[in-house]
């Protein structure tokens, strides 16, 4: 690897060590080696892509629009890429990340097959000594985490899992070879996002499949096409425009929040702008909706009522309709998942519905999955039941600060962060999409995080410190307004990876707030006053 001190005892050792080569990492060594100092990043996985790289399942694509997802900060890169569809498939998305990787050469300060397993800051000299799981061992002065808020998968918790003899995946696994499901009767667990997207997709071929649905979620369409040479051109022209707008709205996202409130219109235009929103594509449904619908409880019944209507519409078997609708939330206090024709799925004739909170599963077993009241037999068991989300990817490092202070320890109850990027005690640890930074449209969120911290780094180099902290004060003050942010969001009052709940977990029964939800463009003004007021809030020495 190009660059580093190698020590007698074979420690290498680097100005900086970024942990992981998904969208954040491969942008972050993109802007270290411009300051012109040794880094390298470490990826556990054999290629670049992050979440791009694990998420192979069947159906896995974008929920943003494609272009609006790209990085930016390449004109080069915008003029010579080509998107194909207006939501990309992952393997659409996996090539782009593998050109952007060629066209900087990113993999030369790469290192693959390196998961890390450890990273001890150094009281002596301010320093982080990381392990990989192989035992390699590596010396650096900044540790950036570039490790995702939805990176580490969990299994269920159910009773006799290792004793099912057919084929089972989780999705965030997903083998590199083709899966086939002709002829084969397969089992889905869980209707969040990514078992949505993948049940529409097993649907079409498989010989029969069945549907462990625990809790439904609220589905609208994506409404994908085809983007021709035409309209590419043209989006091209609009590149400009559109990351301005980007960087206007609330999460990031093309679509903004209407300015008007749900009852401030007539029941006809309130039921029109319903319509037109259920007809277009992607998150507008979600993230252009009236401006109340994520806070007033009349407006969110108003939405949560027109979409359960046209789940009824569209699902023959009424008492199937019934269960796939959602009874313990309303629309949009969980991420919406994006469908194309998923309800339509449960009129074939091959596909069953199990409501799992009706006829709980009991065990799996050699042949199958056994509930109360059946017991089924499959082929296959694809597990579609999400991430330890947020802090997750952290619990999963032996990461520890001052004093040998695990950061498990000092997140216990949850995440205490400074603009979501650094942790009290943890000098020199910097977090890309940490706990408390705004997500949204995320490779948004991205650039301008990856930019900040480069900004630290650049600005330590350049004072020649060895240490960079967060302080108490900013600590205590960050997480309180990121906590006073989420009082009044209907979503903070639901289980779901967003309130750090996660049924498979021991300890993770009690919500937390892990998002920053305030405005993206608040959030950077905030960073960005710190940056200009040369980050005199954070202890540099
Ligand atoms: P998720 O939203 O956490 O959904 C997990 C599913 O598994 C839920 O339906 C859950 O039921 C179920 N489940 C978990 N444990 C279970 C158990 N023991 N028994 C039965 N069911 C169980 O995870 P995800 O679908 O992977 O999505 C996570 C996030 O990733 C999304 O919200 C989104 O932000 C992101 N994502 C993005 C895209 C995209 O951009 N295109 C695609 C996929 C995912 P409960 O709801 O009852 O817990």
């Amino acid at each position: 690897m190009s660059g580093a001190h190698e020590t007698a005892n074979s420690v290498r050792d680097y100005d900086a060590i970024v942990i992981g080569a998904g969208i954040s990492g491969m942008y972050q060594l993109y802007r270290l080696r411009e300051l012109g100092i040794r880094v390298l990043v470490l990826e556990a996985g054999t290629g670049v892509g992050g979440t791009w790289y694990w998420n192979r399942y069947p159906g896995a694509r974008f929920d943003s629009e494609s272009y609006s997802y790209s990085y930016s900060f390449s004109k080069e890169l915008l003029e010579e890429w080509d998107w194909k569809e207006h939501f990309a498939p992952q393997p659409e998305t996996l090539s782009y990340l593998n050109h952007v990787a060629d066209k900087f050469d990113l993999r030369r300060d790469i290192q693959f097959r390196s998961r890390v397993v450890s990273a001890h800051y150094r009281d002596a000299d301010n320093g982080w000594d990381i392990a990989t799981e192989s035992g390699e061992k590596f010396r650096a002065r900044f540790l950036i985490t570039a490790i995702g808020p939805l990176s580490a998968p969990v299994m269920p918790r159910i009773e006799g899992i290792e004793n099912f003899k057919g084929e089972s995946h989780h999705t965030a696994r997903w083998p590199h070879e083709p899966v086939s499901f002709a002829g084969k009767r397969v089992a889905v667990i869980g209707t969040g996002a990514t078992g949505i997207q993948t049940i529409q997709e097993v649907a079409k071929t498989v010989g029969h499949l069945t549907v462990f649905q625990r809790t439904p979620n609220w589905c609208t369409p994506l409404h994908n096409r085809k983007i021709t040479p035409e309209e590419m051109k043209d989006i091209r022209a609009g590149y400009p425009e559109m990351f301005r707008r980007c960087q206007e709205t609330f999460a990031c996202f093309l679509h903004t929040p209407d300015p008007r409130g749900t009852f401030e219109v007539s029941a006809e235009e309130r039921e029109a702008f319903f319509e037109h929103l259920y007809a277009s594509p992607g998150f507008g449904i979600w993230q252009g909706n009236f401006k109340d619908i994520l806070v007033n409880r009349e407006a969110n019944a108003a939405i949560s009522a027109f979409v359960a209507r046209k789940i009824r519409e569209r699902v023959k078997d009424q008492a199937v309709a019934e269960k796939l609708i959602p009874k313990n939330h309303g629309f949009g206090t969980r991420r919406v998942p994006m469908e194309t024709k998923y309800y339509e799925v449960y009129n074939q004739p091959n596909v069953k519905l199990v409501d799992i909170e009706e006829t709980p599963i009991e065990r799996i077993a050699e042949k199958g999955i056994k509930t109360t009241d059946a017991e089924y037999e499959f082929d296959m068991i694809v597990y579609a039941t999400g991430f330890d989300a947020i802090t997750g990817s952290f619990d999963r490092i032996d990461i520890r600060g001052e004093n040998g202070l695990a950061l498990k320890e000092k997140w216990r109850g949850g995440p205490k962060t400074y603009l979501g990027v650094l942790v009290e005690s943890f000098p020199n640890m910097l977090m890309l999409i940490g706990p408390h930074t705004a997500l949204g449209n995320i490779p948004r969120s991205i650039e301008y995080n990856v930019e900040w911290v480069t900004g630290v780094v650049r600005h330590a180099v350049k004072h020649r410190a060895t240490r960079v902290a967060a302080t108490a004060e900013g600590v205590e003050s960050w997480t309180n307004h990121v906590k006073s942010l989420g009082v009044g969001l209907l979503s903070n009052e639901v289980d779901s990876w967003m309130t750090g709940i996660n049924s498979n977990i021991e300890g993770r029964q009690t919500r937390f707030i892990a998002r920053y939800s305030g405005s993206a463009p608040a959030y950077r003004e905030r960073c960005d006053q710190v940056a200009a007021d040369g980050y005199r809030e954070l202890s540099i020495a």
